[in-house]
């Protein structure tokens, strides 16, 4: 029987793991120290989540790796398939993170040496219900729908990426191969579907029922009464039910979060609230984005002044060589001109005087009677 760890609950609930990611604290730390004495710790409301939001429930126990929910994801979000096929278990030699080609990605935990049983786990956005990815973001492009899915506006993004960054669950990518027109991109939550009343492709397509769309309260109540009854095949805690205030996919864990590639003792805290250091860079940046925008500007200007300087440079050049080149020309034709002059001047005084003889000799010719 799997067992929650003594007391790991309520030190979570109080705070006292206050265990931040990796890029929660980095950011965290370094946004602080830029914005010394702006922090405004406490200052965020605690958000439970709209009511009656819908939700995603994964459960580890259930799923057989077969990808389908890969295949339907890339479909629905007008992607290329997956390259390598269903079956081709060579995909699970390494852990893969959702990537701009693929929003959701299954990955396999235990079977290696150790001889523990294999697990697959669906990882994509979770969908926070206090977005980090929102927090950050200082020209609002995410915004927490009512229904649940954190929406991602690309028309007002401006690239900075922080939200890229602060993502606990390491769930965004970036377009980097669409230089012209970079998104941030991410699992919709199958939005257009689901405002019309259709079920997320993934979980339309998944054959063993290992995703379960639904009311996020009810999908809770489904997963409880699951630990309750296999307490064996169960780790006692649904993850996302309540770590950094809660998401909309919710995963029943076979084993232990660390074991399935998830961070362990997350804190019940917003991560908005634990990086409101962070949170304070926001207007600071938002202040001097302008003036980087203006750098930018002014730097492109001055880029375009030496280009343009450069290709006067050039111009000039190519003009003295094109008159060198013209005056090497006359030279030649000139030369030539006078070659040829002097031979056809030759030429006439050559027959001029065979004329003459002729003349001359004929004259003579005709003095004889
Ligand atoms: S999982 Fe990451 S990208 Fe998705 S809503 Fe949460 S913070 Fe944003
Ligand atoms: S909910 Fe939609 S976008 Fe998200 S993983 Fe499933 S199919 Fe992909
Ligand atoms: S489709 Fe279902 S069973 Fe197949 S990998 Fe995805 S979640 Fe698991």
């Amino acid at each position: 029987m799997h067992r929650l760890p003594q007391g790991r609950k309520e030190a979570r609930q109080g705070g006292r793991f206050m265990k931040l990611s990796r890029r929660g604290f980095i950011a965290g730390v370094s946004a602080g120290a830029l914005a010394a004495g702006t922090a405004r710790a406490g200052a965020h409301k605690r958000f439970r989540g709209y009511p009656g939001r819908m939700g995603l429930l994964h459960d580890t126990t259930l799923c057989v790796g077969c990808r389908s929910c890969e295949f339907a994801c890339t479909e629905v979000n007008d992607l290329p398939p997956p390259t390598q096929p269903v079956g081709d278990t060579r995909v699970f030699e390494k852990t893969r993170g959702p990537s701009d080609k693929l929003y959701t990605v299954v990955n396999r935990y235990g079977g290696g040496a150790g001889g523990s049983p294999v697990v697959f786990r669906k990882h994509q956005c979770m969908h926070c219900n206090e977005p980090c990815c929102a927090s950050v973001c200082f020209v609002k492009a995410f915004t927490k729908t009512p229904e649940g899915p954190v929406l991602y506006d690309p028309s007002v993004c401006v690239g900075c990426r922080y939200c890229v960054f602060a993502c606990p669950y390491y769930a965004l990518a970036y377009e980097y191969g669409n230089p012209a027109t970079p998104r941030v991109v991410r699992c919709t939550m199958c939005y257009p579907r689901i405002i019309k009343g259709q079920v997320p492709a993934c979980a339309e397509a998944c054959p063993t029922g290992a995703i379960q769309y639904g009311p996020r309260e009810k999908l809770i109540l489904v997963a409880r009464e699951r630990m309750r009854k296999w307490p064996d095949k169960y780790y006692p805690e649904l993850f996302g039910e309540n770590e950094y205030g809660g998401t909309s996919w919710l995963t029943l864990l076979a084993r232990p979060p660390e074991q399935l590639g998830l961070p362990a003792d997350l804190p019940y805290d917003p991560l908005p609230n634990l990086t409101t250091n962070f949170l304070s860079m926001a207007p600071l940046v938002a202040a001097i984005f302008p003036g980087m925008l203006g750098g930018f500007h002014a730097f492109a200007k001055r880029k375009q002044k030496v280009a343009e300087e450069k290709m006067r440079q050039h111009e000039a050049e190519l003009k003295r060589r094109h008159e060198q080149e013209i005056e090497k020309l006359e030279r030649r034709y000139r030369s030539q001109l006078e070659a040829l002059g002097e031979q056809a001047r030759k030429e006439y005084e050559r027959r001029l005087q065979a004329e003459q003889k002729a003349a001359a000799a004929g004259g003579g010719k005709e003095q004889q009677p």
